[in-house]
């Protein structure tokens, strides 16, 4: 990385960001052709409510005082709607402080678009074709329409609100069937969940006892997995024969669909952990069955997110996606009674199991923005600080809204077949947030720490 301008003459390397340049070429070209406007945005602003800890900068003019960068040009694309311009887009850099994983970049690059005098399928259509136009000039591929998937369902048959859909193998529930049979492991669990893995009767007892150990890693924690072999000829075999007829174990073929042939995996415990646990055996079960092609793919919209979420400690409620996103016009009367059940006119695109894009349909009524901002904790005062410039705006008249995000490193990560996203950046950052090319992060001398008015606590 420090000598990333060498690395980037390798062929892979170069190629990853001729990839990069081609797809942004492709989108305005889309975008353009449907009547986009580029438009951009400033980079020194304030706070923008998407969830993550802002970048800051201070002020020389202003001591004391500081920018925020943008996490995304949220506010100022729908301001852009009030202004009239019906339709825009900006490939943009946005910036977020969040504690770095695997393939995140404190900076990092999204095709933002928002359109108005829109209702939420004319968004899906519109974005679909985008995506649908990028795999045909840049892989040449023609992708089918796109299946949409309530986040419910997506929660219920996939354990995870973005499925990877180039395999079935959807989780069933098991609990009432299987629970009450004098099996504790399962009469103390709140949930019980199986996926049906086809053609792997055969796995053996080392590769059953490996799969156990995978599933009780920390980052999993299950207690233990259960398993029942639909061995070919129509038999059924499970590691708790004790507590289990083979009649009952029919049963629980038929709720995973499972033939002669398959292996049948069962886990048992709290419900999210036990969930969350299941999707990713799901998913290394697809990866070992080679299911998981990385020139498959399988694009989808996840609809239908809850609007909040509640902070367990605090009670608090968060809006899921950010606070502009409106809810589902069916959904607006439980806002006050039941804030939990209340479903948001939301969308995330997802591919291969990667979300790459979301997006709402935004509320454009301050009476609702203020009611909204009031759910979230916001005192009046406090919501006219931060947001006053746009429920004020919306007073002039704002057209209905909605628009999208998509990370567009990610993207490009996608279609060049790669997991990283650094590949695809020509100068990223390191896991730590670090470029180590340049050495940045670093200290300041004290003479330009005075200029900004920003006094340190070292010793003198
Ligand atoms: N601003 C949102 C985000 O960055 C996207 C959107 O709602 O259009 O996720």
């Amino acid at each position: 990385m420090k000598y990333r301008y060498l690395d980037l003459r390798r062929a892979p390397v170069m190629s990853s960001i001729l990839l990069r340049h081609r797809m942004a070429q492709e989108t305005r070209k889309y975008l353009d052709m449907q009547g986009f406007v580029e438009i951009e945005t400033p980079v020194l602003i304030k706070s923008t409510p998407e969830g993550a800890r802002d970048f800051v900068v201070p002020s020389r003019m202003n001591q004391g005082e500081f920018y925020a960068l943008p996490q995304s040009p949220q506010t100022f694309k729908q301001l852009l709607m009030v202004s009239g311009f019906d339709k825009y887009f900006q490939i943009v850099k946005c910036f977020r402080d969040e504690d770095l994983r695997a393939d995140r970049q404190p900076e990092f690059t999204q095709i933002d678009c928002e359109m108005s005098f829109i209702e939420r399928e004319d968004i899906l259509n519109m974005f679909e074709g985008l995506v649908k136009f990028l795999f045909k000039e840049v892989k040449q591929t023609d992708i089918p329409k796109l299946d949409r998937i309530s986040y419910a369902d997506a929660m219920k048959y996939y354990g995870n609100d973005k499925p990877d859909l180039r395999f079935d193998m959807r989780i069933a529930e098991l609990t009432s069937l299987v629970q009450n049979k004098g099996f504790k492991v399962f009469d103390d669990a709140e949930v019980i969940v199986a996926i049906n893995v086809t053609g792997a009767s055969e796995y053996t007892r080392k590769q059953l006892d490996e799969l156990t150990e995978w599933v009780k890693r920390p980052q999993l924690g299950m207690s233990g997995l259960i398993y029942v072999k639909h061995n070919i000829d129509g038999s059924l075999k499970s590691s708790v024969d004790k507590f289990f007829s083979e009649e009952e174990l029919k049963k629980w073929a038929s709720a995973t669909s499972s033939n002669s042939g398959d292996l049948i995996l069962v886990l048992a415990g709290k419900s999210a952990k036990t969930r969350k646990a299941m999707s990713e055996l799901r998913l290394e079960m697809g990866e070992r069955l080679g299911l998981r092609d990385k020139n498959t793919f399988k694009c989808a919209w996840v609809l239908d997110f809850p609007l909040l979420e509640q902070d367990e400690e605090s009670g608090r409620w968060h809006a899921m996606h950010h606070p502009f996103t409106s809810a589902l016009p069916e959904d607006l009367h439980l806002l006050k009674s039941n804030p939990g059940k209340v479903r948001a006119n939301a969308y995330d695109m997802v591919i291969n199991g990667v979300e790459v894009g979301g997006g709402s349909i935004r509320i454009h009524d301050k009476q609702i923005q203020k009611q909204m901002f009031s759910l979230l904790g916001f005192t009046d005062d406090e919501a006219q600080k931060q947001f006053g410039f746009l429920m004020n705006a919306f007073e002039f008249g704002a057209p209905p809204h909605g628009g999208i995000a998509f990370g567009f490193d990610r993207l490009c990560s996608l279609f060049g077949g790669s997991e990283s996203i650094r590949d695809f950046i020509a100068f990223p950052k390191n896991n730590s947030g670090r470029d180590v090319m340049i050495d940045s992060p670093s200290t300041i001398s004290q003479d330009q720490l005075k200029e900004l008015g920003i006094s340190t606590n070292s010793p003198a």
